[in-house]
């Protein structure tokens, strides 16, 4: 006799353990594999940053027809993020989570009109972002270079603490009776007349359902029951300064520029914006040293104070992506029982309402969610 789950959850990152979290809240038997340890990759190495507007570098690479297609998920994220501004009081415990705005700031009229294009398109989905003179701005963010010409505040984002979420809800999805395995690292997938069986190494279990949440090996966990989804993996970089007096209050951007810039509530000021690391001989992500001149340079140029804040580490880490920047979240083609969850570049953001979708869609059952997923479907 063995024993037979409900659902493994492979991954034991913020998608993963959300999605166990949610689960186990609806009273399935769940077991969650990791192979390092809970929080070890992208869900720990992250900016914390919450966003729901149409981000600014994608926009500009890859024209309107992008961002078009991109406007479902809009709604998605929004729904993610008061589920993120909710989840403190549900879980009883400090995430750092924080609503304060997302601004784009502007350099030119070039860069102002593309705000502008940029705001009416986020309109068309019920995303309201405010358009701000260079006297607005000031007044709002004082701190910004006196060189820029205006800036959009889109009110609904925020930040939370990557250190502190995930194993948050690794620990009440334990309290909710998921089994969480560390150092189990999947190795091969079977598909049986009536369960799943997971192969990790010499052990194996099985279940009736299994959920693939593990980021950049998304797709060589799908790969193993011959299932072949858009899923890249890019590594980026970040730096963290030492703690300083307040300084910056909103999650900050520049509208032509790579930046995302934000003050965290120890003091530090994060400084990232998706500047590209290199993998080493052994495919493990290293700083790129051009890139965090540029990065630095451009933070420097949109909040002049922050050159006076000493950096303190650069770190670089994988990042889950794809060309759509589209969730891909559902029941793998061919594959009956086998559901994916995979947030693209901005899966801290929307995990919760990802995994929310997830649970359901496991367990049979309709999302309680008001936007239409089909266009996440995976395949
Ligand atoms: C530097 C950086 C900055 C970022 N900034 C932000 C931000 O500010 N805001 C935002 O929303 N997003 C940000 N992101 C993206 C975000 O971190 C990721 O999209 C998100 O963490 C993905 O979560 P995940 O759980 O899907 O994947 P992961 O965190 O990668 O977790 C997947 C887990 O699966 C495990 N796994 C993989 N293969 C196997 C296997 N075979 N067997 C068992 N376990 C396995 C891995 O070990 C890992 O722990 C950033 C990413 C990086 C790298």
């Amino acid at each position: 006799m063995f024993y037979l789950f409900d659902v493994i959850v492979i991954g034991g990152g913020i998608a993963g353990c959300t999605t166990a979290y949610y689960l186990a809240g609806d009273g399935v038997d769940v077991l969650l594999l990791e192979q390092y340890e809970v929080n070890a990759l992208a869900s720990g190495a992250n900016a914390g940053s919450l966003h729901a507007q149409i981000q600014p570098e994608p926009f500009v690479d890859f024209g309107e027809r992008w961002a078009r297609r991109f406007l479902p998920a809009i709604p998605f994220y929004a729904e993610s993020l008061s589920m993120w501004y909710d989840i403190e009081a549900i879980l009883g415990v400090d995430l750092e989570v924080s609503r304060d705005g997302g601004l784009v700031v502007a350099a030119n009229a070039n860069d102002m009109n593309f705000l502008e294009a940029k705001a009416a398109l986020e309109k068309s989905v019920g995303l309201e972002t405010v358009l701000l003179t260079a006297a607005e701005l000031r007044d709002r963010a004082p701190y910004i270079s006196k060189k820029m010409v205006g800036g959009a505040l889109c009110s609904i984002e925020g930040k939370a603490n990557p250190l502190l979420a995930t194993p948050a809800f690794a620990a009440a999805a334990k309290d909710r009776g998921v089994v969480i395995e560390q150092g189990q690292r999947v190795t091969e997938i079977r598909r049986l007349p009536d369960y799943y069986e997971v192969q990790c190494g010499n052990r194996s279990y099985r279940a009736l359902r299994v959920v693939n949440a593990a980021g950049t090996q998304a797709g060589n966990i799908a790969s193993m029951l011959d299932g072949k989804i858009e899923m890249q993996s890019f590594p980026i970089q970040l730096s963290v300064t030492e703690p300083v007096s307040p300084l910056i209050d909103h999650l900050l951007y520049f509208s032509s520029e790579m930046l995302t810039l934000k003050q965290t509530k120890a003091g530090t000021i994060l400084i990232g914006g998706g500047w590209p690391a290199v993998l080493d001989k052994q495919q493990q992500p290293r700083v790129k040293g051009s890139s965090l001149y540029n990065n630095l340079l451009i933070a420097v140029r949109t909040v002049p104070a922050v050159a006076a804040a000493k950096i303190v580490r650069t770190w670089a880490a994988e990042v889950n992506g794809n060309q759509s920047w589209l969730p891909v979240i559902g029941e793998m083609p061919g594959s009956s029982g086998f559901f994916i969850n995979y947030v693209p570049w901005m899966g801290l953001s929307g995990a919760l309402a990802a995994s929310r979708i997830t649970a359901s869609l496991t367990q049979g059952h309709k999302p309680p969610v008001d936007f239409d997923i089909v266009p996440f479907r995976p395949g």
